[in-house]
C-alpha cells in the first residue's frame, strides 16, 4: 500500500491497481477464477475531492459508517455512486437514509428491521440489507451470533415484507497475521451456504461482505464477493 509521506499525495489509482492484482491472485488461489469481487470504497473521513477521484477510477460503491457523514456526502455527490451503510445504524436515523442507500450492511436486530420495513413500506420500496454477524463474538462489535442468524431470518421473513435480505456481513477481529482470522470468514461462508439451501422467500444469499484492508485477501480466498476497503485506497485516516 502506498501511504502518505510528507507532502506526497497518495495515489488512489496505484493503490487500486495493487488491490485489483491481489483480488485476482486470491481468486485464482482459491479456484474462483472469473468470479467478481465488488470493492466498496470506504470513504469515512475522506474528503469529497478524493472521493470524486475514486469514482472517476470506477469505484462506484461508497461505504460510510455514520448517517450524518453519509448524508453530507450524498448532498454533494448526488445520485451518481451507490451508497452503502456499513456501520451501526440507529433506528431513529433510518428515515434519513432509507431512500439514499443501495444496501445496508448492518442489520442486526428486530427493532431495526421493524423500522426499515416501516419506512420502506411508506415509500413503496424495498430495503436491501445484509445481516451483520459477530462471528468471533467480540464484545466491542455489533452483530448477531452465528446461531442467532437463522431464527432472526425466519422472524423477518414472516413479518417484514418490504425487506430484502441479500446476504451476510462480518467484521473480523484485527489480527497481525490475517491467517488467524481465516476461520471467521470460513464460518460466515458456511452459514451463508446453509441459509441459501433453505430458500426462504425474499432472502437470497448472493452477497458475502467480508474483508477489509488488513484481511481482504484471506476473506476472498474464503468466498467474499464484496470487500470494504478504506485505508488500502485512501491511506491512513486522520480522525
Ligand atoms: C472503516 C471500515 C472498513 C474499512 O477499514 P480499512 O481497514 O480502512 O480498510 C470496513 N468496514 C467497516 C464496517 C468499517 O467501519
Amino acid at each position: 500500500m502506498i501511504d502518505s509521506k510528507e507532502g506526497i499525495k497518495i495515489s488512489i489509482r496505484d493503490n487500486l491497481k495493487v488491490i485489483e492484482e491481489n483480488i485476482n491472485e486470491a481468486l485464482i488461489k482459491s479456484g474462483r477464477e472469473g468470479d467478481t469481487v465488488e470493492i466498496i470504497a470506504v470513504t469515512k473521513t475522506v474528503d469529497v475531492d478524493r472521493i470524486k477521484e475514486a469514482i472517476d477510477l470506477g469505484l462506484n460503491n461508497i461505504g460510510e459508517n455514520r448517517v450524518q457523514e453519509l448524508i453530507k456526502k450524498y448532498d454533494i455527490l448526488g445520485k451518481g455512486p451507490d451508497y452503502h451503510m456499513i456501520g451501526h445504524l440507529q433506528s431513529n436515523k433510518v428515515k434519513y437514509i432509507i431512500d439514499k442507500v443501495k444496501l445496508i450492511h448492518s442489520l442486526d436486530r428486530i427493532s431495526l428491521a421493524k423500522e426499515l420495513n416501516k419506512r420502506a413500506k411508506s415509500l413503496n420500496i424495498h430495503a436491501n440489507a445484509l445481516i451483520q454477524v459477530n462471528v468471533a463474538e467480540e464484545e466491542t462489535k455489533f452483530g448477531l451470533k452465528v446461531e442467532e442468524v437463522i431464527p432472526f431470518i425466519e422472524n423477518i421473513v414472516a413479518k417484514f415484507e418490504n425487506i430484502r435480505i441479500k446476504g451476510l456481513m462480518t467484521i473480523a477481529p484485527f489480527a497481525e497475521n490475517p491467517e488467524d482470522v481465516r476461520w471467521v470468514f470460513r464460518s460466515l461462508r458456511q452459514l451463508r451456504d446453509k441459509i441459501a439451501n433453505e430458500k426462504y422467500p425474499n432472502v437470497d444469499m448472493d452477497i458475502l461482505s467480508m474483508g477489509m484492508t488488513n484481511d481482504y485477501k484471506i476473506a476472498i480466498e474464503e468466498g467474499a464477493n464484496m470487500i470494504r476497503i478504506g485505508t488500502g485506497l485512501f491511506g491512513k485516516r486522520n480522525y
